[in-house]
């Protein structure tokens, strides 16, 4: 007999009851410090009273009515995230996968409406994730998340992150589009240089070619700005966003700038739960909090702070981390030992991260995190370092 449930994931043996702020409250009585936030969600935190309210209320008005019908929360959304980015047009859906089909999606129908139908190909980069459907695995490329789903879906090149010469050098007649991560966050929060970013947004427009940012996990806040791309000063034809922007509720959303959103004509694209009432309401919700004045400078704070702690434990144990990464609140720790052996240490302690790609330990603290949090993070990760030292 097998289990009932798919055996697709191997989670840890734990389960919890109820979340607070920061903190998640175990099956086993135990209180829990969560620095995986729901692998970069849970922005807010738990049972953020905001979140809870917008929920609730909406709740006991109308869940969903498909977009059968106009839905004001939508409009009022998309209208707030064009108002506060590069963006022209923004399409919703349930979640980072589907953001990003849709972006896949949007760059073909581009070309096509351009009488260009032979330019659909994609170049993306090694080691980067964009999600499990059968097109975002193969834009992603990796062996890995391939294996056992052929024929991988065509119309995607990949080259190593990092040298602009190989970029150029992978651009043919059909190329239409780069897609890229500023953060490369389920492979170990390697950031992007934003010479880079330039670079690649140079030469987009020099070649005519459309640039795609997935900020699922970075944007929203998690480095300190809105999105991510404000940290280099470009601004991409296509970005998807879903994790934080729900605060836990599965939401997802794709915004584009005018030529390319006029591209997705009516029937073009769809969902039938995409930006349902419930939906909007809580995102909408999230938007408020982090649009409140100093709430992005919270995070750079803390960010700052954090990062700090973290030096002093690198320096404290060398024999288990030898680098930390990333921008704002959106860290890893690269270990010298298995990050598996790290991170059940830590469970053991009290504090709940997430793994990642080379072998990094990620911290994606709640952006509502406070120093209080901070320390305590910092001493239960130097108590785990020792007892993992002393064998
Ligand atoms: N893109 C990036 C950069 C991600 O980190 C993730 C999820 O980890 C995804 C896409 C896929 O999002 P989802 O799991 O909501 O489909």
């Amino acid at each position: 007999m097998i289990p009932a449930l798919l055996s697709n994931y191997a989670p840890a043996d734990l389960s919890f009851e109820k979340g607070e702020g920061p903190y998640l409250y175990g099956n086993d009585g135990r209180r829990y410090l969560d620095f995986a936030a729901g692998i970069a969600v849970s922005a807010l935190g738990h049972a953020h009273p905001q979140l809870v309210a917008a929920l609730t209320e909406q709740a006991s008005k109308v869940w969903h009515v498909s977009n059968l019908f106009r839905i004001p929360g939508q409009e009022k959304l998309a209208q707030r995230l064009v108002d506060a980015t590069f963006a022209d047009a923004v399409y919703f859906c349930n979640s980072g996968a589907e953001a990003n089909e849709c972006g896949i999606k949007m760059v073909r129908k581009y070309f096509s409406e351009k009488g260009e139908p032979e330019k659909y190909r994609i170049i993306g980069f090694e080691d980067s994730f964009h999600g499990r459907t059968l097109a975002t695995i193969a834009a992603a490329g990796q062996s890995k998340l391939l294996a056992g789903f052929g024929p991988v879906v065509e119309g995607f090149d990949h080259v190593p992150v990092g040298d602009i010469e190989l970029v150029k050098a992978a651009i043919t007649e059909a190329t239409a589009a780069i897609l890229i991560e500023p953060v490369m966050g389920e492979g170990g929060i390697r950031v992007v240089e934003p010479e880079f970013l330039r670079a690649l947004r140079k030469l987009c427009d020099d070649r005519g070619l459309l640039l795609m940012l997935d900020e699922i996990q970075t944007g929203m806040g998690r480095t300190g700005k809105l999105f991510a791309y404000e940290h280099s000063g470009i601004v991409p034809d296509i970005l998807t966003s879903a994790k934080a922007l729900g605060g836990g509720f599965p939401v997802g959303a794709c915004l584009a700038v005018e030529k390319v959103a006029k591209a997705m004509t009516v029937g073009s694209h769809g969902s039938t739960y995409g930006g349902n009432p419930l939906a909007m309401a809580v995102a909408g919700a999230v938007v408020d909090v982090m649009m409140e004045e100093g709430f992005l400078d919270h995070v750079v704070e803390m960010g700052n702070h954090l990062k700090q702690g973290l030096m002093g434990v690198i320096d404290r144990h060398p024999d288990i981390f030898e680098e930390l990464r990333g921008i704002g609140l959106h860290l890893g720790l690269k270990c010298k030992i298995e990050n598996t052996i790290v991170f059940n240490k830590l469970i053991e302690h009290g504090a709940l991260t997430a793994k990642g790609g080379d072998n990094v330990v990620r911290l994606l603290p709640p952006l509502i995190i406070e120093d209080a949090q901070i320390s305590e993070f910092i001493s239960i990760l130097d108590a785990a370092c020792t007892e993992l030292e002393n064998g």
